[in-house]
């Protein structure tokens, strides 16, 4: 007889949020370095402060439930964090990348909304208040985050990333064009199996 609860679902999924808050704070600092925007990089800066907090924040979660603080691998995020990296290795002009790593950076912060969102819930359904509170007040954190990347993007990045996407005006015809990414291997047909 299955004898999980929705209370066992609900630490399983703090321990795989706390591992991804500290994912995250390795790949930040890479993704700051990469802007060129000063804007974004301070905004990637200040979240990497603000993700900090948060990682405190669910020590005290796992406190408010008498639990011991510990991660278990996010393979969700460990993913969109492998797909920023392919980003970021490629040969992209200065605002087109701080594009490309806000692109990389909102898939981060949705997929925190998402856990946030859902940890609030259940803590909140089963009567877990200190937790639902203090979860709440990361998911806020998030969720402007996510916004903040919007405004950066649309009050300007992508505008002026989309200046040189056509550059019609240069003489550049004659040149091949570059292979755009790494050659791509041949895939040898899939056995059939009958
Ligand atoms: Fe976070
Ligand atoms: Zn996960
Ligand atoms: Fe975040």
């Amino acid at each position: 007889m299955a004898e999980g609860t929705l209370h066992d679902a609900f630490i399983d999924e703090l321990r795989d949020t706390y591992d991804a808050e500290k994912q995250i704070t390795k790949a930040l600092p890479k993704m700051a370095k990469a802007a060129s925007s000063p804007e974004l990089r301070a905004a990637f800066e200040s979240h990497l402060e603000e993700t900090r907090a948060q990682i405190q924040r669910l020590e005290e979660v796992f406190a408010s439930l008498d639990e011991k603080v510990r991660g278990k691998h996010c393979d969700g995020m460990e993913g969109i964090i492998e797909e920023g990296k392919s980003g970021m290795e490629e040969d992209f002009d200065d605002t087109t990348m701080d594009a490309v790593l806000i692109a990389s950076a909102q898939r981060v912060e949705h997929y925190e909304m998402a856990a946030y969102g859902t940890l609030v819930a259940w803590a909140q359904a089963m009567g877990h208040s200190d937790a639902a509170e203090l979860l709440q007040q990361t998911l806020d954190e998030e969720k402007s985050a996510d916004e903040k990347l919007s405004s950066l993007a649309e009050g300007g990045i992508n505008q002026e990333a989309a200046g040189s996407a056509h550059p019609d005006d240069e003489d550049d015809e004659e040149e091949a064009p570059a292979p755009k990414k790494k050659a791509m291997a041949v895939k040898k047909p899939a056995a059939r199996r009958r």
